[in-house]
Order: C-alpha cells, then sequence, then structure tokens
C-alpha cells in the first residue's frame, strides 16, 4: 500500500493544491492527514472540502479542536488566536460538522498516526525532544506513527534503546526498528523552507520519503492579507517560518 501523507495543511488551498497534484503522480493507494486542516490560512472551507474530496483519514489537531471550541486557546499566541477566532467566525456550519467527526488518533495494519503526541493525544505536546520520543515509542504497538503539529519535518528512528533523528529525509525501514515521522507542514513550514511538505509511505517497499513542492506563496499571502487575518500570517509564508 502507498500512502501519500499531508499535515497542517492550515487553510492554505494553494500549497493544498500543489501538494495533491504532486500526490498524484507518486500513484497513491490512501491519503492520511495528521491534522490541523484549518486555521491560519484564508480558505477553511475549500481545504476541507478537498481533503474530502481525497477520502483522505484525518485526525483532529489543536486548531481543528480550537476552532470548535475544544482546545483551550490560552496557551495560544495571540496571532493563533485570531485566526481561531476568524476560522471560527468563517467557516460554515458543514465544514464544522466534518471537523467533529476526527479522532485524536488513528489505527490501522501498517501505521499509527496521531496530531502531536502520544500517550495523551488531547493535550498536543510537541515533541522536541528524544526522551518524549521514547515515552512515545514505549506506548506505541505499531513500527511506525506519522504525526504533524511541529511543522518542522523530522524522521526519529528507534534501534532497540538508541534514539535517533534521521536525515536525509528519505529513508528504507529497517526490520526491528521504530519510526515517528512528521511530514512536516503543507499550509505553513517553519524549517526555513517555504515550500509545501508532504509524506510518501510504501508500507511493501518499506520506505518512507518526505518531499517538497513549490506553491503560489503570493497568492496565499494576498487572501490572508484580503481575509483581514493577521498579516505576519501572511509574511511567515515567504520564508517558511
Ligand atoms: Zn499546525
Amino acid at each position: 500500500m502507498r500512502y501519500g501523507i499531508f499535515s497542517d495543511v492550515h487553510s492554505n488551498r494553494e500549497a493544498f493544491e500543489a501538494v495533491i497534484s504532486a500526490l498524484k503522480k507518486e500513484t497513491v493507494d490512501e491519503f492520511l492527514c495528521p491534522g490541523d486542516i484549518v486555521g491560519y490560512g484564508a480558505d477553511p472551507d475549500e481545504c476541507i472540502r478537498l481533503v474530502r474530496q481525497l477520502k483522505a483519514v484525518s485526525v483532529a489537531g489543536n486548531h481543528d479542536w480550537a476552532v470548535l471550541g475544544q482546545a483551550d486557546i490560552h496557551y495560544f499566541n495571540p496571532i493563533a488566536k485570531e485566526a481561531v477566532l476568524w476560522t471560527r467566525e468563517n467557516l460554515t456550519a458543514d465544514g464544522k460538522q466534518f471537523l467533529e467527526t476526527l479522532p485524536l488518533t488513528y489505527q490501522n495494519e501498517d501505521l499509527l498516526m496521531v496530531h502531536a503526541a502520544l500517550p495523551h493525544p488531547e493535550s498536543f505536546e510537541y515533541l522536541m525532544n528524544t526522551e518524549m520520543a521514547g515515552q512515545m515509542f514505549s506506548v506505541m504497538d505499531k513500527d511506525i506513527c506519522f504525526i504533524g503539529h511541529t511543522h518542522v519535518p523530522v524522521i526519529v528512528k528507534q534501534d532497540q534503546s538508541k534514539i535517533n533523528v534521521k536525515n536525509p529525509l528519505d529513508i528504507k525501514l529497517q526490520d526491528g526498528c521504530r519510526y515517528i515521522v512528521n511530514v512536516g507542514s503543507v499550509g505553513q513550514p517553519r524549517d526555513g523552507d517555504p515550500r509545501a511538505a508532504y509524506g510518501v509511505f510504501d508500507s511493501t517497499a518499506r520506505t518512507v520519503t518526505i518531499k517538497r513542492v513549490e506553491y503560489d506563496i503570493k497568492k496565499a499571502q494576498s487572501k490572508i492579507i484580503a481575509a483581514g487575518l493577521p498579516p505576519a500570517l501572511a509574511s511567515r509564508l515567504g520564508y517558511g517560518e
């Protein structure tokens, strides 16, 4: 099975469409989304429509939950908070209903998926160090888990008791090892590369590849400004930070 994985779309239609056309060339069998379809960008309904059209299996991110009033936004920075409130105001009832259907975790015979981290998916903790990764590996009953949330692509590998971060982001899975994979963000990359990020997991060939694709950043930026969202959300797209 070949999975096309896209995370943290964040209402960025231009980036999402570029990722979808790139993934369509990859002959993908199934699409997966580790959360945060909405928040930050100007096209929440359109991004939800595209996720549904792809029949992508999705889990809920903290922004999806915040828009529904299910996550505490006190810890959000002022700009993120403003974007949540804007999305709550502008998203259709139909869009909200779809977000309500999203579970916090998903698993099938090949993989696990969660937005932030385990064992407490509802607290949306940032997976920042090997100690947290170790905690997460200890509760994983699959060899591989796909996550989002930090907007930084990374592959963490556990080989017996050793945990390390893999680079380059193109690997063949080794027997007896386990992996946590963040495919990066479609709609708001934060690793200094402004191109949209996505991943492909081939469960038969046992490979994971994280790729980038250019998109019309200027168009996404002008929509953010026209929508009255914080201008900083437009400018950061140009830097990928
Ligand atoms: Zn996010």
